[in-house]
Parts: C-alpha cells; structure tokens; sequence
C-alpha cells in the first residue's frame, strides 16, 4: 500500500461525552457537528455566543450543555474527544497538552500544531458518510472535491444505505454463499443508483434476493479476467477494468504494470507478482498458467493483470487456451496499448493521411531473446507504413540495419519512447540509422518502444512543444 498521509476512521460518538471550550460560531459549529453524531456535548465557554446558545436549544442530536465558565483540567476526564477555540497560541497549547494528559484526542480550530485529529471536509448521506483530507495541505481544495461529490452522489442515497444496514442481517441469513451475496449487494447498488429518487421498498429486497438466487452458479466456480491496465498512467484505466479490479480476490500482476495502478484494487485482493521480467526462462509461463487455473478452481474471482492491452504481445492466447481446456469461464478486459499511450502523449497521429498508409505493431523479441528469424523485412522498409517496435531494447541496432538493408531510407525518424504516460517518460528522437547509437548513449530504464515512420518527421524540430511531461534528448 502507498504512504497514507492520514487515516480516515469514523468515530462511533453514540452515547460519549464530548467536549468543547473557547466561544465564538466556529466552536459553535462543532458543538453542532458532534452533537449530530450522537455526543453529548459540554460545552465551556465564558459569556457563550448566541449561535452557541441556538446550538444547545436546539441541538441536531446529542444533548449540548452549555457550562458558562473557562474550562479546567478535570473536565476532560472521561471525554471521547476535545476540540477547543483559542485565537492565543498558549491557550491553544496549554488545552491540547490537558486534553493529551487526559489521553483525550483533541482538535484546536485552525491550529494544527495542536490537532490530533482534523475534521475534513463532510458529504453527508448517512448512514453513508464520506470525509475529505487533503492532511491540512490544502483546504481549498478538499471543499471544492466535496462539492462535485455533493453533486455526484444524490441525496436520496440515504435511504438507500440505510436500507442496506436494515437488510444486511437478512442477506446474511439468506444462505446465499459469499461470491452471492457480493452480487446481492453489487445489483443492490446498481439499483440504488438507478433510483436515487425513491426509497428502496421491501418488495426491492425480495426482487434482488430472487434474481441472485436464479443466478448462482452450483458451485460458485471460480473466474478468469485478463485486464489491461494500460501504459502506466492509472488515468487510462477503462472504467470495466477498475470494476474488475475492485471486484478481485487475487490479482496476478505483470512487471510492467505500474504500482499506482493497484489502489484501484480491492484492499482485500491477495496480490501476486508473477511477472516474468526480461529475458527469464519462458516456461515460467506454464507456472502462471498453472496458478491461475488452481485458484480459479478453488472459486477464486481471478484477474490478471497484465500491462497496457492483454491482446498486444501479452501472451493472452496461451492463458485464454489453458482457462478453456480447464473449464473455466474468461473474460477479456482490453486496455490502452503502449503505442497508443506513447502516440497520444507525442500527439502524433500513427495513420497521417500523407505520411502512413499502414500501421504495424511488431516485437523485437523473439523466442531466445532474438530477433524473429520470420520478420518481414519488405513491409518493414516500407516507407510509408508506422511501425512501432516493442521490447526493442536488445535488438534495435540489428533491427534498424535490416530495416534499411531492405530498402527504408536510413534518414526515417525514428523515436524512443521510455515509461510512455508515466511521470518518468522520456523520449529520445533520431532517425533509423542512429537511433540504437543514441540509445546506447542514453540508456533509457523502464519499458521502451522504439517507433519508426515519416509521421514522427517533425518530432525532433519541435523539442519545445513536446506534450509537457516528454523531454526530448
Ligand atoms: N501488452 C503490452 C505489451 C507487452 S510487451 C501493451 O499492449 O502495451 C512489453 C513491451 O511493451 C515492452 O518491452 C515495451 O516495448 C512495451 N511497453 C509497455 N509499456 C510501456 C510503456 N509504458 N512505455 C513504453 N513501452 C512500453
């Protein structure tokens, strides 16, 4: 798991005591946000304000008491948490420091130094609640991220989540077994989705609860989905493969598919590396099979993960083979083609009218690590084709001279493409002829696709106007 810069956790105040000290609408605004989530509220305040005052007459649930004088070290014994409002840093220092000897956590407004605990930003549908933090970086921004989800979750889900809670006991009792239930709750939310208008009726549970029923499988078998997670950039995720993702219980990921692309991933998801780096052994490819087919058949909801599209040289047929001769059902996710990443982020159209009259997708790695003995050289020379080399690394130099040897002018550009879409691109430009001598100068780290064509022509003239995070060697 990525560094968390806070843990969001929701605080079960039903019942506990709260307390509150300092005066003035911001401390009044808390009285009420804790009152809300079931605190009663001792509120310490000297001459208390009128919005204190209208909080503890009508406070939204737990009780607020309003205690009209400074607070004292005793009155956080006891307290689930403290949030104090003190414009004097001391103040702020010295309620913190009692509230922290009392092993209260506390909050001092606007004073981080003094805060254990920050409150966020709050979309409210409770029983769905969702908290914002940007960590204190930038409160700004995190109210500005609550509104689009104010206005992307509709109000009418909460009586949706609501629902949920009256009915998880019921699904639980049901004798659907696990992978049922989750598509219990999953057609559950689509519905919710779908009707964010009304509130969900009895006669919804029994429909859902029916249309399950009628689609359990006998034993529940287990799935194959191959899912492309794109160059690297998590933004070209397909919506479907994050679906697929967050529906996973083992995840068996390629090397090339980069770590940011597993927080889409269901926390629970046992993750497992089986890449097979470089220029390893092929036959670990019977062991990915093998493992695959195994937890497919314990009944295991299996993604593998494969980088950029699990159709273009990610041995998909050999996996798609061994899950049919196995029985088992496989479903195939397409992702973003590193081509396709490199293409968009160059902003160069692989088929310019002019320029390319065919586009070809070709490997520089063979078995052994080779060159294919097989590649066609006379659609290679092709001048106006665009061709793009993938695993390139060891055999460009061999590749370009035989290109050219065949017949395509040595002066083609020519263009390198290191980590496409990801934060670390680089690019190095030259033609057929020299681009394996610059890249022996540059050695590029990370996945690299070489790609070749007159539609790259002017790439080496525009260093500046390169997409901003492409930089030009
Ligand atoms: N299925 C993948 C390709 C797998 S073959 C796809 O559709 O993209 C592995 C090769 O893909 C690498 O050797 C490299 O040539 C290329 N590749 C994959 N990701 C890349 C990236 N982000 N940038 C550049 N090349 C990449």
């Amino acid at each position: 798991m990525a560094p968390l810069a806070r843990l969001p956790v929701f605080l079960a105040l039903d019942g506990r005591r709260a307390v509150v000290a300092g005066n003035g609408a911001g401390v009044a605004w808390k009285a009420e946000l804790i009152s809300a989530a079931g605190a009663a509220v001792d509120v310490y305040a000297e001459n208390p304000c009128e919005e204190l005052h209208a909080v503890a007459a009508d406070p939204p649930r737990g009780a607020v008491a309003l205690h009209d004088r400074a607070w004292q070290p005793a009155d956080l014994t006891g307290a689930a948490i403290a949030v104090g409002g003190f414009d004097e840093d001391t103040s702020a220092r010295h309620f913190a420091e009692a509230a922290r000897t009392a092993g209260v956590p506390v909050n001092v407004i606007d004073k981080p130094a003094y805060c254990d605990f920050s409150f966020g930003a709050i979309v409210n549908r409770s029983p769905l609640v969702i908290g914002i933090s940007t960590g204190g970086a930038a409160p700004v921004f995190g109210q500005a991220i609550r509104a689009k989800l104010e206005a992307m979750i509709p109000r009418g889900f909460a009586p949706w989540a609501e629902a949920a809670r009256r009915w998880r006991a019921a699904v639980q009792a049901s004798g659907l077994a696990f992978a049922a239930r989750r598509r219990f709750w999953q057609a559950f939310t689509a519905l919710a989705v779908a009707h964010p208008d009304r509130a969900p009726a009895q006669s919804d549970f029994d429909a859902l609860l029916d249309k399950v029923r009628s689609l359990a499988t006998p034993a529940d078998a287990g799935t194959v989905t191959l899912v492309g997670a794109g160059p690297g950039n998590p933004e070209l995720l397909t919506l479907r493969a994050v679906r697929a993702l967050q529906s996973a219980d083992v995840i068996l990921i390629d090397d090339l598919v980069a770590p940011e692309i597993l927080d889409f991933a269901r926390r629970e998801a046992k993750k497992m590396l089986v890449g097979k780096t470089g220029y390893g052994p092929s036959c670990r490819q019977d062991g990915i099979n093998g493992l695959m087919i195994r937890l497919a058949k314990a009944g295991k909801r299996v993604v593998r993960l494969k980088g950029g599209d699990p159709m273009i040289f990610g041995r998909a047929g050999e996996e798609i083979a061994a899950c049919r001769v196995a029985g088992i059902a496989v479903e195939v996710v397409p992702g973003i083609t590193a081509a396709q990443g490199a293409a968009a982020r160059l902003a160069v159209s692989l088929t310019q009218r002019r320029d390319a009259r065919r586009l070809q997708y070709v490997t520089g790695h063979g078995e052994n690590g080779r060159l294919p003995e097989d590649t066609d050289w006379k659609s290679l020379a092709d001048p106006a084709a665009t061709t793009v080399v993938y695993m390139p690394k060891r055999t460009i130099a061999e590749f370009a001279a035989r290109a050219i040897a065949s017949g395509l002018p040595p002066h083609t550009p020519a263009v390198a493409v290191a980590n496409a879409t990801r934060t670390d691109e680089t690019v190095v430009s030259g033609t057929v002829a020299n681009i394996a001598d610059k890249l022996d100068q540059t050695p590029l780290a990370g996945p690299v696709l070489v790609l070749i064509g007159r539609v790259f022509e002017d790439i080496g003239a525009r260093a500046g106007a390169l997409p901003r995070r492409a930089r030009q060697a």
